[in-house]
């Protein structure tokens, strides 16, 4: 292996500066009178039309009498207008011109979209414009989607992600209201009249709340137009912004350890810790940074100490902004059968790989190779289209702002070394939440909405209290840097450059010349007659 690396290295470091082969595409954000925030993308190369429209309200926000109301309403919005009020003709009109509509609900924002053909996308936007400025919220149909939000949830419920995701929220502080069930069914929704959903919308549902985008070929101009025509329409509403604590968790000194019992047949032990929220620092990419970190595969990494001592397939670690509320970092190992034996071991070493961080100087060379992959994205990577990069655009513009709706993965402003370890600060054992899943494990509870089965206890004594400060065996440390990340950017040789030969083998080097990319593939032919014994 160490020959193909040393091939990597000398491909890709005489690059020189290349045009940006996305400049194509062009933006436009502004803010309509009424409060919308707008971002407008245009690119002639695009195959379909979209839009998005990011309100920022979800499940959080449900009242406590009527878990699901979010949910519930987004279904209802879809309905019919008083402009176009024959149910289900958005569906339809988008059906005839090769599109298709979605919509979510997440914690603290509720996302609408939809992709279509070029030729009718006007008219489709028209249609999806009404939803935010004359919805009918039919109360005729309000009972078949109660059914259709309660056959949703029954979807959900042989889902082990589904099961562990509400389980958890079902520890968190009662009070919170990141508690309670998000997704509703015909239980908590059977009965929600016209005014519970009206009161809904009329509440959170403002221009000021939310954030468009749109995709299209057409000129900045025209879509301008055509955006300033249809939604300047929605009222101007004075709205209330939906506010709650990061603190979903009380600090405990004690091991809060929940055995759970998944229907897949899987072993796995999970940490959670929740975090402040991170979305105003979005340029510092600590979070990034810490995630990037721990879910090294590489030499001295957690996850090749564990795989050596037999205790783990795989490992996850990420830091995110779960919602605007608050965030939280996510360790999840896969474990052997005998990492599952050992689970207390695995458990410690996840904690030391904290102490590593926290006892460790600003690991900034990381930081900057992450800048650079993520230039690189940027200039080489496709740009994405359709209802998937709509939606990443509204979100983050209704998120971060107008200013980097676009650009959220490759805006970086500078390391922060004091927020580093801050935020590792959290990662302490009086703020986890610790999930050991597999079949077979001793349980006495019953989580109300899935049925999961699971036991919770709170643990003090010794193991707790070496948690605190474990040992960092000498093999784990960071990641070293990485030699293969190119400095300079460009086209090489655009004719094939022979690299090596010897009786063995002849290596080739080719420019590809379409693409453009500094990206290597090797391919390998190799002429053998033992194939064949
Ligand atoms: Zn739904």
């Amino acid at each position: 292996m160490k020959k193909f690396s040393l091939f990597f290295a000398i491909l890709l470091v005489p690059f020189l500066a290349l045009a940006n082969p996305a400049s194509k595409r062009t933006y436009r954000k502004l803010v309509l009178k009424n409060g919308l925030k707008v971002v407008l993308v245009s690119d002639a190369s695009l195959n379909v039309s979209s839009a998005s429209m990011d309100v920022g309200v979800g499940s959080l926000a449900d009242p406590d009498k009527r878990l699901g109301l979010a949910h519930f309403l987004e279904h209802m919005l879809f309905l019919a207008t008083k402009k176009y009020p024959k149910l289900n003709e958005y569906g339809e009109y988008l059906k005839a011109h090769g599109g298709y509509s979605n919509a979510f609900t997440a914690a603290d924002h509720t996302n609408y979209h939809f992709q279509v053909n070029h030729d009718g996308f006007p008219e489709a936007l028209d249609r999806f414009g009404h939803f935010f400025i004359d919805p009918l919220l039919d109360y005729k149909y309000a009972q078949r989607e109660v059914m259709a939000v309660d056959a949703e949830h029954r979807k959900n419920i042989p889902q082990d992600t589904w099961r562990i995701m509400q389980l958890r929220r079902s520890l968190f502080k009662k009070s919170h209201p990141a508690s309670k069930f998000h997704t509703g069914c015909l239980e908590t929704l059977k009965g929600t009249t016209e005014q519970e959903l009206r009161e809904f919308f009329e509440t959170y549902y403002g221009p000021t709340n939310m954030a468009l985008s749109i995709l299209s070929p057409l000129s900045l101009d025209e879509q301008e137009r055509l955006v300033r025509k249809i939604f300047s329409q929605i009222p101007s509403r004075k709205i209330k912004i939906f506010e709650c604590s990061w603190k979903v968790l009380d600090p405990k000194n004690a091991l809060r350890l929940v055995r759970v019992v998944p229907l897949k047949d899987m072993r796995q032990l999970k940490l959670y810790f929740p975090l402040p929220p991170q979305y105003k620092k979005v340029g510092e990419k600590t979070i990034n940074l810490i995630g990037m970190t721990m879910g090294d595969e590489g030499k001295g990494s957690l996850l090749s100490y564990l795989k050596k001592l037999g205790y783990a397939t795989s490992l996850s670690a990420g830091v995110g902004n779960e919602t605007r509320f608050f965030s939280s970092c996510g360790v999840t190992v896969g474990l052997t059968p005998k990492g599952l034996q050992n689970w207390r071991q695995v458990l410690t070493l996840c904690m030391a790989y904290f102490e590593l961080l926290r006892s460790s100087p600003y690991p900034k060379h990381i930081w900057k190779e992450m800048k650079t992959l993520a230039k690189l994205k940027e200039l080489y990577s496709p740009k994405g289209e359709g209802t998937d990069r709509a939606i990443a655009i509204a979100s983050n513009a209704n998120l971060y702002g107008l200013k980097i709706a676009e650009k959220v993965e490759s805006y970086f402003t500078h390391p922060d070394e004091k927020d580093y370890y801050q935020l590792l600060s959290y990662m302490k054992p009086s703020n986890m939440l610790v999930f050991l899943v597999a079949k077979g494990l001793k349980t006495d509870k019953k989580e109300k909405w899935y049925g999961t089965q699971y036991s919770y206890v709170e643990e003090k004594g010794k193991f707790f209290e070496s948690l605190q400060k474990p040992t960092v065996p000498k093999a784990i440390h960071l990641p070293l840097p990485n030699p293969f990340l190119p400095k300079r950017l460009g086209i090489y040789r655009e004719r094939p450059v022979l690299i090596a030969k010897n009786r063995y083998y002849t290596l080739w080097y080719g420019q590809d010349l379409e693409f453009r990319r500094p990206k290597v593939s090797i391919m390998l032919h190799i002429l053998t007659p033992n194939a064949y014994n």
